[in-house]
């Protein structure tokens, strides 16, 4: 893999401050935050200098399936309704992300594609303009789906899904069946949302022995494989530290499979969590996400908002500011847009997975939105 460096530093994303991006291990170099006051205008900024541009939505905390990774199989409650942000709500907070100089929206959950009338949402979010809008879903609902979201503006789908083998697929989910999500993928592409990328959870000893037949997978359909490193973000908090597949172990073994090389700047975008490889013989691209090995908080531009309206600069932080209160009362755009950058501005250096005293949040991933 001679072409491949998948411990290379990553370079740090331009921003207009005079200091250096913050640690998180792997990937980005430790510079102290410097004190200053938080800008009321100009870039979306926190106070280690990290421009941010992505915006993850969470619209419903709803999910129809159980993925071991994800949500305990039984006693999981769901946020009554009136919690929720509705539509109008959230695009309200995305108008003011974007008058922010956010320019891509993923969208996700929870399953979003369970929330009803979920691509009258999507037609607003578009509305609003954004460069890049995306969806991850668990593809049980997207082959019905598909055609509507097209039409209302979505660029793009991650389908989830981390076995091809139709029996552990199943176990996996504890619901549903392998079949319909691969056929969703399929309705996905015709419908023209395209590329679909392919998201992998790996656990030791659970699905780690099928990498190699999703980077066939991978060649032989032309969709993006990303394998996902297990995060300790599970309802069942089972999660340890063994059960991780390191992401250079994936790399080394397709590698030595179908010899990769890493996908060159400007394609690759510094900021993205994915380390693209495509392989080089032409046939097909895959990714690793190395949130545990390889963090990349120094190159993080990531904001997200709750399906219960909470602004969180984190996957892992354990603090959170509440932007559905002010919608309700009807702030502006203005004091929503500052609300946005008080919470950019406290992000922490690193998600501190890795320090010992890492605490885990108190919301699973399904419940922050992945
Ligand atoms: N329901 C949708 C889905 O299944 O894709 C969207 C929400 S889901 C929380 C978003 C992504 O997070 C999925 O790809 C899922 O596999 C991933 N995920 C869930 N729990 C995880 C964990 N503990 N570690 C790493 N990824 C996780």
């Amino acid at each position: 893999m001679s072409a491949v460096s998948p411990g290379a530093a990553r370079p740090p994303v331009a921003v207009p401050v005079t200091f250096g991006p913050p640690g998180g291990g792997g990937r980005s170099t430790t510079a102290p935050a410097v004190a200053r006051e938080m800008p009321v205008d100009g870039p979306l900024v926190d106070v280690y200098g990290r421009v941010h541009r992505d915006l993850r939505l969470s619209i419903t905390d709803r999910c129809n399936l159980r993925c071991v990774h994800c949500l305990p199989e039984h006693g999981v409650t769901f946020l009554p309704r009136q919690e929720l942000l509705s539509f109008e709500e959230i695009a309200r907070v995305a108008e003011a992300a974007r008058s922010l100089g956010i320019e891509s929206v993923r969208i996700t959950g929870g399953e979003p594609l369970v929330r009803r009338g979920v691509a009258e949402l999507v037609r607003q979010i578009a509305a609003i303009g954004f460069e890049d809008l995306s969806l991850t879903t668990n593809g049980t609902e997207l082959a019905r789906l598909a055609p509507d979201l097209v039409a209302a503006g979505l660029h793009r789908v991650n389908v989830s899904c981390d076995s091809l083998l139709p029996e552990r697929f199943a176990a996996i989910r504890r619901r549903g069946e392998l079949e319909p999500v691969l056929a969703s993928m399929d309705a996905a592409e015709e419908a023209g949302l395209s590329p679909v990328k392919v998201n992998v959870v790996l656990s030791a000893g659970s699905n780690d022995d099928e990498v190699e037949a999703f980077a066939a997978f991978a060649r032989a359909t032309g969709r993006i494989v990303r394998f996902i490193e297990f995060m300790p973000l599970d309802g069942d908090e089972a999660w340890s530290r063994e059960l991780v597949v390191p992401a250079e172990e994936v790399l080394a073994r397709i590698d030595a499979r179908w010899p990769l090389e890493a996908v060159p700047a400007p394609d690759a975008d510094p900021a993205a969590p994915a380390e693209r490889y495509r392989f080089v013989d032409g046939k097909g691209e895959i990714g690793v996400i190395a949130s545990v090995t390889r963090p990349f908080c120094g190159t993080c531009d990531r904001l997200r908002l709750t399906a219960d309206g909470s602004l969180r600069n984190c996957l892992f932080a354990n603090e959170e500011l509440s932007v559905r209160d002010l919608v309700r009362r009807g702030g502006t755009t203005e004091e929503i847009a500052l609300m946005i950058r008080r919470s950019v501005w406290a992000k922490l250096p690193g998600h501190g997975i890795n320090d010992p005293s890492f605490l885990r949040p108190a919301r699973s991933m399904s419940m922050i939105g992945g």
